[in-house]
């Protein structure tokens, strides 16, 4: 992903419209960057400064609260791979049986004398 890509989706990721597909490049980038990473920083600040005039709340560490969001973030990535190589395992398998079956059903006719 380079820098242009990712300044563009510093508000997607701020507000939550990210995808799941662009956030997995858009972490990568922004753990290598340091443009980047201030470039969030900046706009996750001014929203969370934002945020705390609209709700009153007292005191907040920011740049704790980005700490905590990007290790969510990872921490889902890390979840959809996760279900992704699940979800191949099962498909693989799914195959596999399917192919026995065949296998052995084929073998029961040939057996039977079709
Ligand atoms: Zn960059």
């Amino acid at each position: 992903m380079t820098c242009r890509e990712a300044e563009r989706l510093v508000m997607p990721y701020i507000n939550g419209s990210i995808t799941d597909e662009e956030l997995e490049g858009f972490l990568e980038h922004i753990e290598t960057c340091e443009n980047c990473r201030e470039e969030l920083e900046i706009y996750f600040t001014v929203d969370v400064g934002i945020r705390q005039l609209d709700q009153g709340t007292g005191t907040y560490n920011i740049k704790g609260a980005l700490e905590t969001a990007l290790a969510l973030s990872r921490q889902r990535i890390h979840t959809l791979h996760l279900l992704q190589t699940a979800r191949y395992a099962v498909n693989t398998l799914c195959f596999w049986s399917v192919l026995m079956i065949l296998i052995i059903q084929f073998r029961m006719w040939g057996q039977n004398g079709f």
